[in-house]
């Protein structure tokens, strides 16, 4: 079966059909992080998204070029450079760097390119797309030097967002707050210089100043993928008015279709409202591990829900995947124990192989809960054949493949470069002897010890096992 992806713009599960590839990777473009404050989690659930769409069209044969913007000028970064008294770029450089720390931490791969805004060949490319648009009659200057598109001009606007124009429809002219626009929702393309900016500005045929926020992922995307591109993502947050303008930006300058399909993904939510810098309701990466989880626990946390369901995050979730992440590991340590040794005395050689099922409900528009339904189903059917010793070698090192093989997507394996403690170790090796001699209290005494050291030991039929994670949570 083809690939099938939800279409933000048709609102139709579409086929997935890229047209001609020869010579070409899929070019997809995903909108980055706003580098004012440390990302959250929220925004880290959009990014896992995007890298589980890309890593799935992979597994299918498709090659990707991803890129990812940053957003380094804006309101807030230059409210944020301003309240620190230090330059914009010193300012937005730490947020920029914590980003790719906890990227790396989630396991996100990492896109081709990180086109920053205020990189002077986008700027130029930025001012070249509004000088089209104004010489096609699309945007026009205001009275307070401001560039703005003129929305009446595109008729296609609103379609993307499936929204209805007439409701911002105004007669004549409008004063918006201080500013002076032909229409309430015509958006600034560039945004005139004023003190408040300090020294952030850049020459232009319009005066001294910066670009609107859409403009840079429109410039940045036709400068790094070319007119047209396959799939743009982003979280749905980012469907109005930011995708629908890059739409306007873009087809104006071009004439062209500039995305075939638009991805998006439901909002990360707590208490049932979206997670989000304004609310004060967010956690960072570093919160979580503070907490004693890892960043393994908090990508599958991030991952395991459908990508259009709206995920509620929750201390008790965060424990649901260390578990999940926990029936996962021993799994994988009986079947490589079997693929070894085989275990098998009443073998059922074809009985227990794994199928394509994980594999087609991610081609249905990425179903990741359909897909970890049947992996922990297989694992549930699969320890059961191990229990009654009819799994035989060879069955184990085929599931080993098949693990290995959707791995590439979920990445989900635990560290193995992570070595045991020595002082971890005496502990389990004690809590086993007051095990043995049923003295419960004291093993619960030293299994406390060693949570309290970030191990947590559970006792499998292979008798006791350390993982890592376990904490003060
Ligand atoms: P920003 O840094 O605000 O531009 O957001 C970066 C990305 O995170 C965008 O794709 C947003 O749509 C996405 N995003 C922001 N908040 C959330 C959330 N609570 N859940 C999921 N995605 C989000
Ligand atoms: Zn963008």
């Amino acid at each position: 079966m083809a690939l099938r992806f939800f279409n933000t713009y048709s609102r139709e599960i579409e086929e997935f059909e890229p047209g001609d590839l020869s010579g070409r990777p899929i070019r997809m473009y995903t909108c980055g992080p706003t580098v004012y404050s440390r990302a959250h989690i929220g925004n880290f659930r959009a990014y896992i998204f995007e890298d589980l769409l890309q890593r799935h069209l992979e597994l299918r044969g498709y090659k990707v070029h991803r890129v990812m913007n940053i957003t380094d000028v804006e309101d807030k970064t230059i409210r944020g450079a301003r309240e620190a008294g230090i330059p914009l770029q010193k300012f937005t450089e730490q947020f920029k760097e914590a980003f790719f720390e906890d990227a790396h931490t989630l396991r996100i791969k990492r896109a081709d390119e990180y086109p920053a805004a205020t990189d002077q060949r986008y700027i130029d490319r930025m001012i070249e797309m509004i000088s089209a648009l104004i010489s096609k009659g699309l945007a026009y200057q205001a009275d307070d030097k401001s560039v703005y598109f003129r929305i009446n001009k595109f008729p296609d606007y609103g379609k993307l967002a499936h929204f209805d124009l007439t409701q911002l429809q105004s007669t004549g002219r409008v004063k918006h707050d201080e500013y002076d626009k032909e229409h309430i929702g015509d958006f600034a393309l560039w945004k005139a210089w004023d003190e408040a900016d300090g020294d952030v500005k850049w020459a232009s045929p319009w005066g001294p100043g910066r670009p609107g926020w859409h403009i840079e992922c429109s410039a940045m995307s036709m400068a790094l993928l070319g007119d047209q591109i396959d799939i743009h993502c982003g979280g749905v947050d980012n469907i109005f008015p930011h995708h629908e303008a890059e739409i306007a930006q873009s087809e104006g300058v071009t004439g062209k279709t500039f995305v075939r399909y638009w991805l998006h993904c439901a909002h990360l939510l707590v208490d049932g409202q979206k997670m989000a810098k304004s609310l004060g309701n967010f956690y960072t990466v570093p919160d979580v591990l503070a907490k004693g989880y890892t960043g393994r626990e908090l990508r599958y946390a991030l991952l395991r829900v459908h990508y259009r369901v709206p995920l509620n995050f929750t201390w008790e979730g965060m424990n649901e995947a260390r578990e999940s992440l926990g029936r996962i590991d021993e799994w994988l340590a009986r079947l490589k124990q079997i693929a070894t040794n085989g275990n098998a005395q009443h073998p059922t050689p074809n009985a227990q192989r794994p199928t394509a099922a994980f594999e087609e409900a991610l081609d249905d528009d990425l179903n990741i809960s359909a897909a970890l339904g049947f992996l922990f189903e297989s694992i549930r059917q699969t320890n059961r054949a191990m229990d009654q010793k009819e799994m035989d070698a060879a069955s184990a090192s085929a599931w080993l493949d098949w693990w290995k093989r959707i791995n590439t997507l979920l990445d989900l394996e635990a560290d193995t470069d992570v070595a045991i403690p020595h002082e971890v170790e005496q502990l389990a090796q004690q809590r086993e002897k007051a095990r043995r001699e049923k003295n419960w209290k004291r093993s619960d005494e030293l299994r406390e010890r060693i949570s309290a050291l970030g191990w947590e030991v559970r006792d499998t039929k292979d008798g006791p096992k350390l993982t890592r994670g376990a904490g003060t949570a």
